[in-house]
């Protein structure tokens, strides 16, 4: 399965990663993620991402491309993928066509969780994310047993910085005006899955693999 998990900030792309990954066998790749990643270490890849990522602006679409553009080729995508937040504008599309193209492989879907603007803001403010094993919760919705401590792993949880009001707004608005153009685009090409998210979480995730398995 190739696949891409698209929608705004807070649609709940990462929430369900976490079980496509799980059901699918396939490796999770989240551009974010491995923005973060990099911050954390200092690398001169996080050094360079880090001002757009707390405006909630974009990291400039060459500095994107190539970093998936190296993933897809390790060796554990041979068989599949699934990309998170990835792509986010019409060049990234594009390019990830043409890497595609060259490998002789396509896409199997693109799946559309579609949330209404008025619903993220609260979603990607009451986030919280495990420093350990990334899993991803959110205080009201989808809390843990034990406020602040990961069920999975006993790992801390956290807040990511770029969801703070502000900034959660800036990049609703930057999703509506370069990322939603990609809902035609891949329903151009055939590809779009349409997915209600605003239901229950398990809701979600049950059709979602309906729509895969068929
Ligand atoms: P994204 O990766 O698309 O930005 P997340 O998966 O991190 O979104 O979800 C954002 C927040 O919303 C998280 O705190 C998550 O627990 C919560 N969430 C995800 N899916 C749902 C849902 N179907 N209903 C309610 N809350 C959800
Ligand atoms: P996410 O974890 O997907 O919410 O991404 C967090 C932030 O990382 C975004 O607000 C952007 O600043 C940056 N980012 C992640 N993926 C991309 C991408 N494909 N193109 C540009 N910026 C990205």
């Amino acid at each position: 399965m190739r696949l891409i998990l698209l929608g705004p900030p807070g649609a709940g792309k990462g929430t369900q990663a976490e079980f496509i990954v799980d059901q699918f066998q396939v490796p999770h790749i989240s551009t974010g993620d491995i923005f973060r990643k990099n911050i954390k270490e200092g690398t001169d890849l996080g050094l360079r991402a880090k001002s757009f990522i707390d405006q909630g602006a974009l990291v400039p679409d060459s500095l994107v491309v190539e970093i998936v553009e190296a993933r897809l080729q390790e060796a554990d995508c041979e068989n599949g993928f699934l990309l998170d937040g990835f792509p986010r504008t019409e060049y990234q599309a594009v390019e990830l066509d043409k890497v595609l193209e060259k490998s002789g492989v396509s896409l199997t879907a693109v799946i559309n969780i579609k949330v209404n603007p008025e619903l993220l803001v609260s979603r990607a403010v009451g986030r919280r994310i495990c420093r350990s094993c990334g899993a991803t919760y959110h205080v009201k919705n989808n809390p843990p047993l034990k406020d602040g401590v990961c069920d999975k792993c006993d790992g801390e949880l956290y807040q990511r910085s770029d969801d703070v009001e502000e900034t959660v707004a800036n990049r609703i608005n930057i999703y509506v005006n370069e990322t939603s153009p990609l809902i035609h685009y891949y329903e151009e090409r055939g590809k779009l899955v349409n997915i209600d998210g605003e239901q229950d979480i398990k809701v979600v995730s049950a059709d979602i693999v309906k729509a895969l398995r068929g």
